[in-house]
């Protein structure tokens, strides 16, 4: 086969004229890669179609909700069957009732939950909860973790290593940023110095329980527990981005696989099924404090809209039936061959993995933290991801992000994929 691009290249070139950058959200216009985005006219399962008819097996997954794969049976009937009663009524309906009841089944800290329409909008959300119920206005981020696009979480290390913040870009404020508090992932020591200067002032630590914006960055063993304990001893609350982790680490996300509770969680993602959601919730006596229960002003239009809730229910109530150990399984052992297969080919190869993800990173250097990411070799990633993307391998276009394996890729998927990283050439 081919590959030709024609038809994806020429909407490409139209999309430039009406949209920035032609796109909707920036990696997809792949310039990490020096790349042209494809535009994609279906999916099914493990597998994506191009324009132009181009089949590829998806290690993306739209970002990481289509964990059951594109079109899943399920999920297309629920939608269906919603689409034939209506798509929104800003009201009340069973489906949003029927989603919280599974959500908070499967999450052990979850008593209480509210849906949003986004991640972005469910981590912001819960910072202004954590504000409210603290009375302290300072958040301590750690660099490298992303937790979507609101003002204050798009701050950057000013000098030092633990450090204030100053904005990531441009249109943020210097003050929005001011409360923004920045430490190294994986490092206790950076988060203690934090608490000892501004303790009384910190109202939470926002983390990624596994770091999967920064490529695939696992926490250290004593990693989360240790930020727990520094956050309980301060008063302050600990806040879980489950937005990628959740019902993809486990049922329970990573509270249930690494046995931590944390006060409050975002989720998004997996929770849609594939339609734009998210959700937070955590322990009852914060989430109290949320309009009309208490008074911390959070609302939408849209929020629990029917048919982004029967996509997700319809999602949660399939991965009940399936086995994430086998999955987990499935990617470990394929991340292993794909190692040994680029090692041997003599590029500094890491390939982290859990669960159903994985990371590429071209460096020698184990990856513990953001400063370890950036020592990866950008141009032997973006050689990697052309030749496989030719070959029919789908993978995000930048070493920032992480692999994706569903529960519809099959073994001849996996196989067809190291045949391809085989063929790659690096000279
Ligand atoms: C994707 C993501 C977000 C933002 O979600 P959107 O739906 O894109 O707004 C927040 N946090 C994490 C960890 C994410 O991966």
């Amino acid at each position: 086969m081919s590959y030709t691009t024609t038809l994806s290249d020429q909407y490409y070139h139209k999309a430039v004229t009406l949209m920035p950058g032609g796109v909707n959200s920036p990696v997809r216009a792949c310039t990490n890669v020096n790349a042209t985005p494809l535009c994609i006219a279906k999916g099914q399962g493990s597998h994506i179609v191009d324009l132009d008819g181009n089949d590829y097996i998806d290690f993306v997954l739209s970002w990481g909700p289509m964990i059951l794969g594109h079109n899943e049976a399920h999920v297309h009937q629920a939608l269906l069957e919603q689409l034939a009663l209506g798509t929104s009524f800003g009201a009340p309906t069973p489906l949003e009732v029927a989603l919280a009841e599974r959500m908070i089944a499967c999450v052990p800290g979850l008593e209480r939950v509210r849906m949003v329409n986004s991640g972005t909008e469910a981590t912001m959300s819960c910072l202004r909860l954590a504000r409210a119920a603290t009375k302290r206005s300072k958040l301590i981020k750690l660099i490298g973790c992303y937790h979507g696009h609101a003002d204050p979480f798009l701050a950057k290390a000013g000098s030092g290593l633990a450090t204030l913040a100053i904005p990531g870009t441009p249109g943020v404020p210097d003050a929005v940023v001011q409360d923004t508090l920045l430490a190294p992932y994986n490092d206790l020591p950076a988060v203690a110095d934090l608490f000892a200067q501004y303790g009384s002032s910190i109202a939470c630590i926002l983390v990624e329980p596994v770091a999967c914006n920064m490529g695939l960055v696992l926490p250290d063993p004593t990693y989360l527990a240790g930020l727990q304990r520094l956050a309980k001893e301060a008063g302050a609350l600990l806040l879980f981005d489950e937005v990628i982790t959740g019902f993809r680490l486990a049922l329970g996300g990573a509270q249930e696989y690494f046995g931590i509770t944390p006060d409050l969680a975002t989720f998004g993602k997996i929770i849609g099924g594939g339609l734009p959601v998210g959700a937070f919730g955590g322990r009852k006596d914060l989430m109290d404090l949320i309009a009309p229960e208490g008074p911390v002003y959070q609302a939408g239009t849209l929020s629990g809209n029917p048919l982004a809730m029967a996509a997700g229910l319809a999602t949660i109530t399939e991965l009940q039936n399936r086995d994430y150990q086998a999955l987990a399984h499935k990617t470990a052992a394929f991340a292993k061959e794909l190692h040994n297969i680029l090692a041997q080919k003599g590029v500094p190869i890491q390939i982290p993995t859990i669960a159903s993800m994985f990371g590429i990173f071209f460096c020698e250097n184990t990856i513990r933290n953001f400063s370890d990411v950036q020592k990866a070799d950008p141009a032997l990633f973006a050689t990697f991801y052309k030749q496989m993307r030719s070959q029919g391998i789908y993978l995000a276009p930048s070493p920032y992000e992480t692999a994706m394996v569903s529960f519809a890729h099959t073994e001849e998927d996996m196989a067809k994929t190291l045949d391809a990283a085989a063929k790659v050439r690096f000279a």
